[in-house]
């Protein structure tokens, strides 16, 4: 088997790591710096001190703080214009993945000419020249998005979500600092900490897995069954969130190579028509993906029960294996507060859209086995059973 081990970029991970953010932005070779972030995060009180310790290293800063969720490429575009109209020339984005994104893609804009909109992925997509130094701060522990190549945005123009991806969009450091999650809500911390086992399991059964995703997969999925629920029980826990933003790093990794597959698509979905947050979208299909892979991959969905604390008898069919698991992760869920679709108030005739939606994500296509409309439809249909 022949697989590819992409570049990763250069981090700095760390308690008090962000105090650096300054100094290293610097040794970049910057001077004037865009700074992106939103209301949220600035509220949190996350931003002051890294805005601060980058003027104390000498640049200069413009400043972005008005992020949207789920960041909408016209949100992009008018963030872009404002970077090259200062002529920033590097790029510090402070936040969860929707900032971290929106760096990304603002970066894009300022290596090559005219809206964002042309560098989607996809057909008749066009490549993309480097931008400028970008250097990510993420404050949640969950997509991944400082060590990924991707920049997931709201496509508006179609309600989907959709990606950009290519040079600009690597960061050229990552500052991992678990301290800046401490203040995360509980349900923040859930929904965040619920990707990052998305990403990890889902990497873990792709149909682009590989060894060293696979180890890095398995590492993710042990930390976050240990640690989410401590993080999410007393967020002032420096073990638990330190553990989680590494879990979140190593899982960003991982799929980085691997891909996602069924959880994504489906949290894409759920989320772009009923306004559900990424992480909790992704995380209520993650039994959907034990049930999809389990006559397919019954040693690995072994490993996963194992890893979530199961005891497992050796002549356990694979259905048998496949129901244990999927219940575990369920489980799991319920620990750490992911409502069910139900509770979210998703109807049974909001499944089949949902089904089709998810069919056209780009997520989708990284399935470890083909599967139809049928097919989707009756996981989803035992997903809103639970
Ligand atoms: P987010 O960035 O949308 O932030 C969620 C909320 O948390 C916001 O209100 C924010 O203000 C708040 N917040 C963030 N940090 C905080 C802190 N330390 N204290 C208090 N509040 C804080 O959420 P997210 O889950 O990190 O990112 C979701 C986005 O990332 C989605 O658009 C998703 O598609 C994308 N994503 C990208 C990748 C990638 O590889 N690029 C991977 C997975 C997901």
């Amino acid at each position: 088997m022949v697989f590819r081990i992409g570049p990763k970029s250069e981090v700095l991970f760390g308690e008090h790591a962000s105090d650096q953010t300054g100094e290293r932005t610097k040794l970049l070779g910057c001077s004037k710096v865009l700074c992106v972030y939103d209301p949220g995060v600035k509220d949190a009180g996350v931003v002051a001190p890294i805005l601060e310790n980058l003027r104390k290293a000498g640049l200069e800063i413009v400043e972005y703080g008005k992020v949207l969720p789920d960041p909408p490429d016209t949100m992009v575009n008018e963030c872009g214009e404002l970077a090259r109209k200062a002529k920033v020339d590097g790029i510090v984005g402070v936040g969860g993945g929707s900032t971290l994104d929106t760096a990304k893609a603002v970066n894009v804009m300022l290596g090559n000419p005219g809206p964002i909109e042309n560098y989607y992925l996809g057909p008749g997509a066009q490549g993309h020249k480097p931008g400028k130094p970008l250097v990510l701060v993420p404050t949640t522990a969950g997509t991944g998005s400082e060590i990924t190549y991707v920049a997931v945005l709201t496509r508006t123009a179609l309600n989907m979500k959709n990606g950009v991806l290519g040079p600009a969009t690597i960061a050229s450091l990552a500052i991992v600092d678990p301290l800046l999650t401490l203040g995360l809500p509980p349900a923040i911390t859930a929904a965040t900490g619920m990707d990052t086992f998305a990403h990890a399991l889902e990497a873990y059964t792709a149909a682009g897995q590989n060894m060293m995703s696979d180890m890095l997969s398995e590492k993710a999925i042990e930390l976050t069954v240990h640690y989410l629920p401590r993080a999410v029980k007393k967020g002032s826990d420096v073990e638990a969130r330190t553990n989680m933003s590494f879990a979140c790093l190593i899982a960003g990794m991982a799929f980085t190579d691997a891909k996602t597959h069924f959880g994504h698509a489906f949290g894409h979905s759920l989320g772009s028509r009923h306004h559900i947050p990424h992480g909790t979208g992704c995380a209520i299909a993650q039994p959907g993906v034990i049930a999809i892979v389990a006559d397919l991959m019954p040693k690995k969905v072994r490993r996963v029960g194992e890893l979530m604390g199961l005891t497992l008898a050796d002549n356990l069919s694979s259905a048998e294996l496949g129901k244990r698991v999927s219940d575990r992760i369920a489980a799991f869920g319920k620990e750490i507060g992911v409502p069910t679709l139900r509770q979210l108030n998703i109807k049974e005739s909001d499944l089949v859209p949902l089904a089709e939606g998810l069919m056209k994500d780009v997520c989708f296509s990284f399935m470890p086995i083909k599967l139809g409309l049928e097919d989707v439809l009756k996981v989803i249909q035992e997903l809103h059973a639970r």
